[in-house]
C-alpha cells in the first residue's frame, strides 16, 4: 500500500496502483474514508498504525465492491469498535432494497457490515461535511473537509491520464465509467463539487491534484 501525505491532515492510501483510501486525522482519532478491495484489511490497519492513531470511524462515498471490499475485516480486526457511516441509497441497496429501476451497473458484493449510520447530504463526519453527488452509483456522496477545504470526491473524477468525470468512457481508466449508473447526474454532480471551490481534488482512482479547480474545469470540459 503507497501512502502520500496529501495534508497535515489526510493521506492517501493507494492499492495495486488502480485505487485509493483516504486516512483522515481528527482529534480523536482517524476517520478512514473507503477500505479498497478484498484483502487489504492489514494494510489499511498498519497504514493507521503508521499515522500514529486509532481508526474511529469508516467512511463510504459508495457502495461499489473496490470501496468497500475490505470493510467486513476491518470491522472484525477492529473488534467492532469503529462506526461504520455508508451514504442513505447505497446502504439500502445493501440491505436488499430496490432503489432504482433496472440494473445497477458496478459490482455490489455481499457485505456483511451494517452501517451505523445512513449518511444524507449536510451530515458531518468528523471535519467532513457530506456532500452528495449521485452518478457513478445512486447515493454517492463526497467529503468536503471544512478545516482547508480539500475534498475527497470518491468516483466522480478519475484522474488517470488527466482529470476526467466518470461519465464517459476513458482509455487509461474504463472501469469507472463502465460503473457508472447515471451519466447524466454524474456530470451535474461534477459541477456541483466545482461550486464548492476545492482546494485539494482527492479521488478514487489517480493521484490528487492541487488545483482543483483547474483539473475539475478540464474533467467538465471533456465531459459528455
Ligand atoms: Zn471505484
Amino acid at each position: 500500500m503507497k501512502t502520500t501525505q496529501l495534508t497535515p491532515n489526510l493521506i492517501q492510501l493507494t492499492r495495486l496502483r488502480f485505487v485509493n483510501a483516504f486516512i483522515v486525522r481528527e482529534e480523536d482519532g482517524l476517520t478512514l474514508v473507503d477500505t479498497t478491495t478484498g484483502g487489504a484489511a492489514d494494510a489499511l490497519l498498519a497504514a493507521a498504525e503508521q499515522a500514529g492513531a486509532p481508526i474511529r470511524r469508516i467512511a463510504l462515498t459508495h457502495g461499489h465492491g473496490d470501496h468497500v471490499g475490505s470493510l467486513d475485516a476491518l470491522k472484525e480486526r477492529l473488534d467492532g469498535g469503529v462506526e461504520v457511516l455508508m451514504p442513505e441509497l447505497d446502504a439500502r441497496i445493501h440491505a436488499g432494497e430496490t432503489v432504482v429501476e433496472g440494473k445497477l451497473p458496478g459490482s455490489w458484493p455481499k457485505v456483511q457490515t451494517t452501517p451505523d449510520l445512513r449518511l444524507a447530504a449536510g451530515d458531518r463526519v468528523g471535519s467532513l461535511e457530506v456532500v452528495p453527488c449521485p452518478g457513478d452509483s445512486p447515493g454517492h456522496v463526497g467529503f468536503l473537509d471544512i478545516r482547508d477545504g480539500s475534498l475527497i470526491a470518491g468516483d466522480v473524477f478519475t484522474t488517470y491520464g488527466g482529470p476526467a468525470v466518470t461519465d464517459h468512457f476513458h482509455l487509461l481508466f474504463p472501469f469507472a465509467a463502465m460503473a457508472t449508473w447515471d451519466k447524466a447526474q454524474d456530470r451535474e454532480s461534477a459541477r456541483r463539487l466545482r461550486a464548492l471551490n476545492p482546494t485539494l481534488l482527492a479521488v478514487g482512482h489517480g493521484p490528487a491534484k492541487r488545483d482543483a479547480g483547474a483539473a475539475i474545469d478540464e474533467a467538465i470540459a471533456h465531459a459528455g
